[in-house]
């Protein structure tokens, strides 16, 4: 990380790139509504902007950074070992930038057997694992770690545990890349996903259980070798970034309690390391956003993020938590028709289209977007809304 082959701060052409950012991803309406207290009256409908939504610093900075980039290296292949943000417009843009996108395998791996020598690799804000770095480095790369701090941040906890010999427990999903990124530097860990998975661990950590049940519940989802009944004896809790607060919350105190409840308050710190709170500042603004949004009386929310993004998939769960119909669409395309919307559907997670969504006579729309999404495609999908009012 020290060779002048890594980049991890930009390249000082942060003026250079601005205007050409400004023009890709700003929006003069978002900005105007913004500061108009983020309502919209139009016809029959009435749009509720959520106070906080869309880019966050972490995107920004590894948007910028990969136009940086291209600027600093004009004439070199780039590579990104992912998509450098869960947003389809961003990725189109480096695309069109000659920035391309290293194929990923059936097995999940990517082919770095494409990339030479003194090419250029850009690290994408939810990072890379170590072994990837490791390849990247031995192959002499110039790499531009775009990792979000906050990201890093987490990484740093899960080395401490390490050091300490406290298995990482993780509240993430073991297939997102910041997650497998963050495994990669723990050297015992076990993901849980969310509340329920966070229950069944408590419950063998306190009464046992089979062992081949555990495994193959969580066999993609703990490191190699791992044994529930001497690896869960000591644990240092950690998270993806963007998982729903308050279910990051509830599984560390879960975690505490069955730690308490089995070694005793005297000896909870040698069996319970937890840092606070992990989840990044901009996924909270958004998630509190959301919550207080959903206050309104709403007869729809559209949610405008990747569908492959986490962070936007928790603002939906949220809008579903108080049965508001959710829509989530990762582009203004999604709205094909007054009649027709492709969306992901929450129950199976796959894209469906739906006819009849929009409810007749006067109705409140709440709109948001993912940490992930530009205000121009936020502004895109308002003037679709405006044009069927
Ligand atoms: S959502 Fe949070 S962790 Fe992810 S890039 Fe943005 S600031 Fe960083």
């Amino acid at each position: 990380m020290n060779s002048p082959t890594y980049h991890r701060k930009g390249f000082g052409l942060k003026d250079q790139v601005e205007d050409e950012l400004k023009s890709a991803y700003d929006s003069g309406l978002i900005s105007d509504l913004k500061t108009q207290g983020g309502k919209l009256v139009s016809g029959r409908f009435t749009i509720l902007l959520a106070q906080a939504f869309g880019f966050c610093w972490g995107v920004d900075r590894a948007v910028s950074m990969a136009y940086e980039t291209r600027k600093f290296f004009p004439d070199k292949k780039i590579w990104i070992t992912n998509e450098i943000i869960h947003n389809p417009l961003v990725n189109s843009h480096l695309k069109e930038m000659q920035i391309e996108f290293l194929p990923v395998e059936a097995d999940g791996r990517k082919n770095f057997e494409l990339i030479s020598p003194g090419e250029v690799v850009i690290i994408p804000a939810f990072g890379a694992s170590v072994g990837e770095i490791e390849d990247l480095s031995s192959k002499g790369c110039e790499i531009v770690d775009t990792t979000c701090p906050w990201v890093s941040r987490v990484w740093v906890r899960i080395m401490k545990y390490a050091d300490g010999k406290y298995t990482a427990l993780i509240h993430g999903k073991y297939n997102h890349e910041e997650t497998i990124a963050t495994a990669s530097r723990a050297k015992k860990y076990l993901i849980v996903q969310n509340l329920d998975e966070a229950k069944w661990v408590c419950d063998y950590v306190l009464n046992g259980g089979a062992k081949e049940e555990f495994l193959g519940k969580f066999q993609n989802a703990c490191s190699q070798g791992f044994d529930p009944d001497t690896d869960l004896i000591s644990i240092g809790i950690a998270n993806q970034t963007t998982m729903l607060k308050g279910e990051t919350e509830e599984i560390g105190k879960l975690f505490e309690r069955t730690m308490l409840s089995k070694y005793g308050p005297q000896k909870l710190d040698s069996h319970f390391l937890s840092p606070g709170d992990t989840i990044c500042d901009a996924t909270q603004e958004r998630q509190d956003a959301m919550l207080q949004l959903i206050e309104e009386k709403l007869d729809l929310m559209i949610i405008i993020g990747g569908f492959n993004s986490s962070n936007t998939g928790h603002l939906r769960e949220i809008a579903e938590s108080k049965n508001i119909p959710a829509f989530q669409i990762d582009d203004p395309s999604c709205l094909i028709s007054k009649n027709k919307i492709r969306y992901l559907a929450h129950q199976n997670q796959v894209i469906e289209e739906e006819r009849d969504w929009l409810p007749h006579g006067e109705i409140t729309i709440g709109v948001t977007a993912g940490a992930s999404t530009p205000n121009q495609v936020v502004e895109e999908v308002i003037e679709k809304l405006k044009g069927w009012s």
